[in-house]
């Protein structure tokens, strides 16, 4: 019996256990949550709770749901697609549990011996999962020259490229013509894009892309996740959804049936009742509504940004994403800027080291806490800085 001995190369994720340690029983202003706070729409709980009682009558009972999510929910999420002027097809779609286990899971389709080509700094699991696949990973810089949104180097040769856009923890979003060149390049070169869009609904800007399908080529060569964590709410629920086109075929699979053959194998579907509340999620109330509460978040992005503004701190993101990415002042490290804010104001943000080499000297603040407390944090920066 051998263990799978690639865990050893996993780094020890001591991020947000040692920011819980350093702050535990203290009253601090918590603006390095990456968690939503604001509770589900009142549509959505109209749905959940019809959905519960429709369990209580045999008639209505529900047992092993449809393979790939109920129709209802993937024609919901196929006309959310129309309206980005994206079409789909409903067997393209792939309800999910949120779209971390799809991220790791997709994984199970490429050979262990791909290349990984992953921005830095960037969402940690991407390199989790692929150190305890045994992948070779190659890290592309993101940096204040390239605004942290890097494009493809020819002289790499990659199999699997992560991107993720808006971006954790950097807020930054790439444009049609930065996606364009990535299609391009993952096309030239057989890859397939593994596209992250988990915060898509932070997009306000018309002209930046909220789907990887909005670019031409796109559909033969990349996946895409995303998820109604952020969107909606469904950190706690859970349910997102994965995009693989049938145009997608690498060594003559077809990758939308093996992702369905996987998938079959290792996962029996998302409850009935919480893919009745996304299916709420997609209405036109439910959409009002939790867009209501995304314009709460950006209320309090725009609260930091500005404030940032007016400080002279570099930053990114925070116009169409829930995080803002600033610069250390002066040349302190991720943490000692973390300790400084701590100690001085009892302000908690994240250290950007957390997120990859690249994230050292940088920090995220997250729009996610409340507004009181936004408000009053930058406050506290203003004084301090
Ligand atoms: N992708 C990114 C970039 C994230 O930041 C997160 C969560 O923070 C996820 C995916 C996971 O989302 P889910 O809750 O759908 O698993």
């Amino acid at each position: 019996m051998k263990i799978n001995e690639n865990f050893q190369n996993l780094k020890d994720s001591y991020l947000f256990s040692t920011i819980a340690k350093k702050t535990k029983g203290q009253d601090v202003i918590r603006l390095g949550i990456g968690d939503v706070t604001l509770p589900l729409a009142p549509s959505v709980i109209t749905a959940l709770n019809k959905a519960v009682l429709e369990m209580k009558d045999q008639a209505t009972f529900k047992g092993y749901g449809e393979e790939q999510g109920y129709l209802f929910l993937r024609q919901a999420i196929l006309d959310y697609y129309l309206e980005k002027e994206v079409t789909l097809t409903v067997d393209e779609i792939f309800v999910s549990d949120g779209a971390k286990s799809d991220l790791g899971n997709i994984l199970d389709l490429f050979s262990a011996d791909n290349t990984v080509l992953i921005p830095d700094p960037v969402y940690p699991v991407y390199v989790d999962t692929n150190l305890m696949a045994g992948r070779k990973i190659v890290y592309l810089d993101g940096n204040i020259d390239n605004n942290f949104l890097p494009l493809p180097d020819d002289g790499i040769k990659a199999d699997i490229i992560y991107l993720c856009s808006p971006n954790n923890p950097t807020g930054a979003v790439y444009d049609k013509s930065g996606l364009k060149t990535w299609v391009d390049y993952a096309l030239a070169n057989d890859a397939v894009i593994l596209f992250d869009s988990a915060y898509e609904i932070f997009v306000r800007d018309e002209e930046l892309p909220t789907s990887i399908y909005q670019i031409d080529g796109a559909k033969k060569c990349a996946i895409e996740f995303c998820s109604l964590s952020k969107t909606a709410g469904f950190t706690g629920t859970r349910c997102g959804y994965t995009v693989v086109p049938r145009e997608l075929n690498r060594g003559g699979f077809i990758l939308n049936d093996l992702w369905l053959r996987r998938q079959t194998t290792k996962f029996n579907g998302v409850p009935y009742i919480v893919q009745r509340g996304a299916e709420a999620v997609f209405t036109s109330d439910g959409l009002k509504e939790i867009k209501a509460n995304i314009n709460r978040y950006r209320d309090n992005a725009e609260t930091i940004t500005k404030t940032l503004s007016q400080l002279g701190i570099w930053y990114t993101g925070g116009t169409n994403a829930p995080y803002i990415w600033l610069k250390c002042p002066g040349q302190m490290t991720s943490w000692e800027f973390f300790d400084y804010l701590l100690e001085k104001e009892g302000i908690v943000g994240t250290p950007g080291s957390g997120f990859g080499a690249n994230g050292e000297g940088f920090f995220r603040l997250s729009a996610f806490g409340n507004k009181e407390d936004t408000i009053k944090a930058m406050e506290k920066f203003k004084k301090i800085f």
